[in-house]
């Protein structure tokens, strides 16, 4: 179990990944919590990142690629993973392809996550995290249409994409989610 989710900032990917990754019983990889915790931790990845997390840009791709190539030196990574929020620009998710060669693991699968600009502003004030601020989610959602959504049409090409309707509270996107990975699990296998 190899997957991607993809989808703006407050499209509800990490309550998702979270539940499948328990369930699954597979490592949660959230760029994002992983540089929450550095920041608060000061440590140097933390104390280089902070200024782009705060201000809602992305943090640079050398110094994401570097985390998630440590990330995947671990042992627990073999049995599967839950990507979130990441990649989220081209040059990133060129270097995972090199990556997943390097370490012999199988293409993932993407999930989209689609939601609605008005669904993902309330809901990204409503957690009131630090940088959810009216600026930095206006900022965000920017950055996501220039720098993530270019990504939706390179993993669609691969034919790789599912498209999830994110609308809907979270335990009914969980069943959609999974009731899409079995309706696409059957119609590969009937390809077969
Ligand atoms: P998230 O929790 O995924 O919304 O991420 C919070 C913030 O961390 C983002 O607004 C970015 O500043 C930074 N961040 C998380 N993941 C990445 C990534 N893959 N590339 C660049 N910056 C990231």
């Amino acid at each position: 179990m190899q997957f991607i989710f993809l989808g703006p900032p407050g499209a509800g990917k990490g309550t998702q990944a979270s539940i499948l990754a328990d369930r699954w019983q597979v490592p949660h990889i959230s760029t994002g919590d992983i540089l929450r915790a550095a920041i608060a931790g000061k440590t140097s990845l933390g104390i280089q990142a902070h200024t782009h997390v705060e201000a809602g840009e992305l943090v640079p791709d050398l110094l994401i690629m570097a985390l998630i190539r440590e990330r995947f030196g671990e042992p627990d990574m073999k049995r599967g993973w839950i990507l979130d929020g990441f990649p989220r620009t081209l040059a990133q998710a060129q270097a995972l392809d090199e990556l997943l060669t390097r370490f012999r693991q199988p293409h993932p699968q993407t999930l989209y996550f689609e939601v609605s600009t008005e669904n993902l502003v309330a809901r990204m004030l409503a957690r009131g995290r630090q940088d959810d601020t009216a600026a930095t989610v206006r900022r965000r959602l920017e950055v996501y249409q220039t720098d993530t959504l270019p990504l939706i049409d390179f993993y669609k090409k691969r034919e790789c994409l599912i498209t999830i309707d994110g609308n809907h509270p979270a335990d009914a996107v969980t069943q959609t989610l999974q009731a899409s990975l079995l309706v696409n699990q059957s119609s590969q296998l009937a390809r077969v």
